[in-house]
């Protein structure tokens, strides 16, 4: 990419179901300390100096809710698409990136993810001018095992090559949206679980790891709202203590 002033577009999946979270509320319209799951993420790309715009993706019916509940009544200023989510991620991802208007660089980040931070975003887009394509994640701490379907251990990958990976991916445009052409194109969309997939299936480039957080978990079963609670609680103090250390 080369390096002009790059204009930067978050798009915000928000379009899932949470049916392993076992509510009635989708995962992200549930409360998290009085605001939206959804909120979090959303305030983070509003914050962050480096993305121009935002492209929320919700289902077709949520977005009268959205536009009210969430993004008048915070005030996000940069949400200025809205976009309807598809059957699987990826169909949510490609409408997506469909409502983008010009844009360089596209921030694809799941909104069960509230804990990310300005710091994971700037690692993660200078990797994106440098490669093309990131994703965010971490060095799995535990042994991974390949497991077959009928439960039987096919092999062990070495486990510092290893690593759990997490949003935002973030990718040169033009390239993501090839890529998910081309696959469309092929039929080949099937499995895709995460946007790096896409890349790495039409081998249109290379995809670069960069270090995400262990707090940037998605949430997912109902245990990890009780988690995202000491999360949050955790970030605030921190937050708190730097304060207090600059007005020292
Ligand atoms: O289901 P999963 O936890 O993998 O979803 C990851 C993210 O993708 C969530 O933020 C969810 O709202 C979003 N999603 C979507 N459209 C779908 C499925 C999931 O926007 N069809």
């Amino acid at each position: 990419m080369i390096n002009k002033k790059l204009h930067c577009t978050a798009i915000v999946l928000a379009g899932g179901s949470g049916t392993r979270m076992q509510t009635k509320t989708d995962k992200q319209y549930l409360s998290l300390e009085g605001h939206p799951v959804l909120y979090y993420s959303l305030k983070c790309f509003e914050e962050y100096e480096k993305v121009q715009d935002i492209v929320l993706v919700c289902k077709e019916k949520d977005i009268p809710f959205c536009k009210d509940e969430i993004v008048e009544r915070y005030g996000f200023q940069k949400v200025k698409y809205f976009a309807a989510a598809g059957a699987e991620r990826y169909d949510s991802v490609y409408s997506g990136l469909r409502a983008c208007d010009e844009t360089d660089v596209v921030f694809i980040h799941d909104s069960a993810r509230p804990f990310i931070e300005k710091s994971i975003l700037d690692r993660a887009l200078e990797a994106a001018v440098l490669y093309g394509a990131c994703a965010v994640g971490m060095p799995s701490k535990d042994t991974v095992k390949i497991v077959n379907k009928e439960g039987i251990v096919v092999s062990t990958p070495p486990r510092e090559e290893v690593w759990l990976v997490q949003t935002p991916q973030v990718f040169s445009y033009p390239l993501i949206c090839q890529a998910h052409e081309k696959l469309r194109e092929q039929d080949a969309m099937k499995g895709i679980t995460d946007d790096a997939m896409v890349v790495e299936k039409t081998g249109m480039g290379k995809v670069a790891m960069v270090s995400g957080s262990y707090e940037n978990i998605k949430l997912t079963t109902p245990d990890d709202l009780a988690t995202a609670k000491r999360i949050l609680e955790t970030i605030r103090e921190r937050n708190a203590c730097r304060c207090r250390k600059e007005n020292t």
